[in-house]
């Protein structure tokens, strides 16, 4: 039997409780899903919150993962990762978190239905998506044929670092 694998781009964000470790250990987890593996990490970038203003900034890195799941199988596992971190949900959007597991690419599918939007529909907006995932994978285009590094070329920055 031949088993389809994809290549899934995943952000990875915390804003709480020591983030670089929650970064590093999230990545951890990931390497650990199983029916996957972790192909490629970005660096941690050191970003400022989107929406509201009155929380940390971010640590936030990109990684790839070649993965034989799908798609919803994948944000099962990752739901999993970030409610054992200890992510409670809350009423307002883009506030304080322990830990966001995003799917931002899952090969070149096009995925739209009530609990998975793919490609990430804000990915093109987002400086702390675009810059990590240029850098693990500057050849990559969106299934709309967009160049990743182009984008990551004309969008605002916005003070975030590099960090390692
Ligand atoms: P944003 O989506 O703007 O980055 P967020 O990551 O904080 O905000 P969450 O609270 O983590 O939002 O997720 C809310 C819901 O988004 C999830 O329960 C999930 O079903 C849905 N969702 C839709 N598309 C995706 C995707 N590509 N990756 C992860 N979750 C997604
Ligand atoms: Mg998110
Ligand atoms: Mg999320």
């Amino acid at each position: 039997m031949i088993i389809q694998t994809f290549t899934a781009y995943i952000g990875i964000g915390s804003n709480l409780s020591e983030p670089v470790e929650q970064v590093k250990s999230a990545i951890t987890e990931l390497q650990h899903i199983a029916h996957s593996n972790v192909t490629s990490i970005s660096s941690l970038y050191l970003s400022k919150p989107m929406g509201p203003q009155d929380q940390d900034d971010y640590i936030n890195a990109v990684l790839a993962l070649e993965t034989s799941l799908t798609p919803l199988e994948l944000l099962n596992a990752l739901q999993l990762i970030e409610n054992n971190a200890g992510r409670v949900r809350k009423e307002n959007r883009w506030g304080a978190r322990i830990l966001d597991l995003d799917i931002i690419l899952y090969g070149n599918e096009v995925i739209n239905n009530e609990r998975l939007i793919v490609p990430h529909y804000g990915m093109k907006d987002r400086e702390f998506v675009l810059l990590p995932l240029a850098e693990i994978a500057p050849n990559l285009s969106l299934p709309n044929g967009q160049s990743v590094k182009l984008l990551s070329q004309n969008i605002t920055i916005n003070s975030m670092i590099k960090l390692s």
